[in-house]
């Protein structure tokens, strides 16, 4: 018969098995996202704890359920075996999260004595033995085999490891180092309780012992799974608070097994009870039937009459059935010697109940202290029977049908846990494609879209969106077309003027053409001035078109220094009239992969800006080239923050190893950029102008991040700001 605990403690076993199961998929996919090792190795020993919980689980349901012993030690070595690949792994794990590849000759060691264990448990006989209240058979090697010291030790190595990684680090890393190092604590409480329990034989410490397990992992998850820069590290157990589907899982789960394990609890209490009082009321009837025989016996026959009673009587399957006398001792038992030595049985409770006139049923202990079931009955004129049988036997029926209906439910809630996780995640799925869909509007890629096909409210929501950032997309690129007449506007008038110079020299040459043509210094200046002319034309021009060109993209080979030369050419009469001193400072760049309609235009926006933050008073306007490597560029945190007396607006992420790039700064000596508009600086129509679009520091970064680069921007108020802007090159 199952204690209340022990089946409580399945219970728990399951919800670990499936934490388990779900961490090691987790960890293994997100493997083959960042392709970390320690994620494989992590997904590996959740899988493998798995193994070890869920044979554990299947050898306990084989005993209950009266399996041959033979079939079970399969099984267990199954669990064994477990244990030792889960005692290397976590080995392996340690060295690869601390980063401690030098302890070669422990390496080494550790590998040896994993492989000998596995051998041992592959190999060595085992024999299977029974402790009454322990829910499923120990294991007996043939020789010992110190696997589960090895494991703790190992496991201890993980804590301390962890511990002294927590008082050396900060913030997030350390709190989660904390975790690591109290979930491979709560393992080695795992492994005490459950020592306590093959000592004790109580349910409760294998209750104790599961819920280690089940806390120990969900531990190992929160330490592992969450990126230690992320906000949740300093508080991890907030992780669960902000996945919706962690918290759809939980609820329905939890939900699942506490109604599941409330109702079998119930059911199989009230079930074993009434079973029980009919095994009991069995032993009952089977005492009245020997009595009845007893009594049928003649006085002369009766010591050996009893002696054939007491041996021909079968009780269970390993019970037995015997007579005492008034003063308690054997007259008649299905050992023979036992009742010529008169053996004195008053330590046995149903004896003393007997010598007190009592007759009964029910479970008692017997002569030697063990529990067994059986009744009771005083005889006139002899003394007692009991016919009694060991709670092993006793219960195998009862045992079997509690496994049986166990079973039942262990498959409901892993069914409708299977069907919980898919209703989760299918709520979850459509919820994360449109945060995905918002995220990427909001960073400016109006292309993103909802692909949500349902017919429900979420499918409705995909709709909406999908349709509203189409809308924003055309209206967009209606802005950015008028964003270029602007420019195109600004530049219109300066150009007409520049154009308009080198024709002038151009008419006066060719005027005087036919006089002076005999004139060879006039020849010489003819040649020398007239082509260049012409070529500044015609560079004006070609600019001019290319700035106008519809935005789409093509790839060449770009030199950012020529293309900064044709946007000053195209700004220099604008320069001219509004009295800025222009200043170049340009390095001999490489190449960039890029579209050079679309980063002429990033240069015409950033300088055009210049021009105008320094107003009718001018300034100077400084413009940058260089090359070098980067350890930090992409994706910008959107917000400014103040850096000394400057505002600085652009957080890049720190990169894998470091990029070749070429920088393009643009500085001005204007109005600055005050501290509450820095944040919105890059948000679609923000601007401080009264003739702006606000478009055109948006597109700017678009365009900048589309070729793989960054913009970093410097102000301070009343003296000016740069803007550098970063793009990596091959
Ligand atoms: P617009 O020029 O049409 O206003 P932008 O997106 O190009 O749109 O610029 C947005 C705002 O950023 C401008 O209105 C201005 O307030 C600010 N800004 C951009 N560049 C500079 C600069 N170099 N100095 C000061 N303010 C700037």
């Amino acid at each position: 018969m199952l204690s209340t605990l022990t089946i409580i403690s399945i219970f728990t076993e399951i919800f670990a098995a499936g934490i388990m199961l779900g961490g090691g998929i987790g960890f293994l996919k997100q493997y083959f996202v960042a392709r970390k090792n320690k994620d494989a190795i992590l997904g590996f020993i959740f899988v493998n704890f798995f193994v070890y919980v869920a044979a554990t689980i299947v050898s306990q349901m084989m005993f209950n359920s009266g399996f041959d012993l033979s079939q079970r030690i399969f099984v267990h070595k199954g669990i064994y075996l477990s244990l030792a690949v889960s005692a290397f792994l976590f080995w392996v794990f340690l060295i690869e999260r601390f980063e401690l590849k030098k302890l070669r000759l422990t390496n080494v060691v550790v590998a040896l004595l994993s492989g000998w264990f596995i051998y041992c448990i592959a190999q060595s006989p085992v024999s299977l033995i029974y402790r009454e209240g322990v829910s499923e058979s120990i294991v007996s090697f043939a020789s010992y085999l110190p696997l589960k010291p090895f494991f703790s030790l190992i496991v201890f190595a993980l804590v301390v490891a962890a511990f002294l990684s927590a008082l050396k680090n900060k913030q997030g890393q350390r709190v989660l180092a904390f975790y690591l190092a109290a979930s491979a604590g709560l393992l080695l409480l795992a492994l005490l309780f459950s020592y306590y329990y093959l000592c004790l034989a109580q349910a409760s410490c294998l209750m104790l012992s599961w819920l280690c397990v089940l806390l120990s992992f969900v531990g190992f998850l929160l330490s592992e799974l969450i990126p230690p820069t992320a906000p949740e590290a300093e508080h991890p157990l907030s992780f669960f608070r902000t996945r919706m589907l962690f918290k759809l899982i939980l609820i329905f789960v939890l939900l699942v097994v506490i109604l599941f394990e409330t109702t079998t609890l119930a059911t199989i209490n009230i079930s074993k009870q009434a079973l029980s009082k009919s095994i009991f009321s069995g032993y009952s009837q089977m005492a009245s039937n020997l009595a009845f025989n007893v009594r049928k016996l003649p006085a002369e026959q009766l010591p050996a009459g009893l002696q054939q009673l007491a041996q021909e009587s079968r009780v269970g399957s390993g019970g037995l059935a015997y007579f005492v006398n008034d003063k308690g001792e054997l007259i008649a038992h299905p050992d023979k010697k036992r009742a010529l030595q008169r053996e004195s049985m008053l330590a046995n409770e149903a004896v003393r109940q007997i010598l007190a006139g009592r007759a009964g049923n029910g479970q008692f202990k017997d002569e030697l202290g063990d529990w067994v079931v059986g009744a009771y009955l005083p005889l006139k004129g002899i003394g007692g029977m009991v016919v009694q049988e060991p709670l092993f036997s006793a219960y195998a029926e009862l045992r079997r049908l509690e496994t049986n209906s166990l079973l039942f439910v262990i498959m409901g809630i892993i069914l409708t846990s299977l069907v919980g996780i898919f209703f989760a995640h299918s709520i979850e799925r459509p919820i994360k494609e449109l945060i995905q869909g918002t995220e990427a509007l909001a960073c400016g890629n109006l292309k993103a879209r909802v692909t949500v096909d349902s017919l429900d409210e979420m499918g409705k929501l995909a709709k909406a969106f999908n349709s509203m950032t189409k809308d924003l997309c055309e209206s967009q690129e209606r802005l950015v077309l008028s964003e270029k007449l602007a420019s195109l506007g600004t530049m219109a008038a300066g150009m007409a003027h520049e154009i308009k110079n080198p024709l002038v020299s151009v008419r006066t040459f060719t005027q005087v053409l036919e006089q002076k043509w005999e004139d060879p210094e006039y020849r010489k200046k003819f040649s020398a001035i007239v082509p260049h002319e012409i070529e500044r034309i015609n560079r004006i021009a070609g600019s001019l078109l290319k700035f106008g060109r519809p935005m789409k993209p093509e790839l060449s080979r770009v030199d950012l220094n020529t293309l900064l030369d044709e946007v000053l050419l195209l700004f220099e009469s604008e320069c001219k009239k509004n009295n800025v001193r222009v200043t170049k400072n340009l390095t001999s760049l490489p190449k960039v992969k890029g579209d050079a309609g679309q980063l002429q235009q990033v240069l015409v926006n950033i300088v055009k800006n210049a021009i105008e933050a320094m107003g009718q008073s001018g300034g100077e306007l400084i413009v940058k080239s260089d090359v070098g490597q980067v350890i930090r560029l992409g994706r910008m945190q959107r917000e400014g923050r103040k850096v000394g007396e400057e505002m600085v607006w652009g957080e890049e992420r720190a990169l894998d190893k470091p990029i070749q790039v070429v920088f393009v700064e643009v500085t001005d000596t204007g109005e600055g950029i005050a501290e509450e508009n820095l944040k919105s600086l890059f948000d679609p129509f923000f601007t401080t102008k009264m003739t702006g679009t606000g478009m055109g520091l948006p597109i700017t970064l678009r365009i900048v991040e589309e070729h793989n680069g960054s913009i970093k921007v410097r102000s301070q108020r009343g003296k000016g700001t740069t803007f550098i802007i970063t793009l990596p090159y091959d």
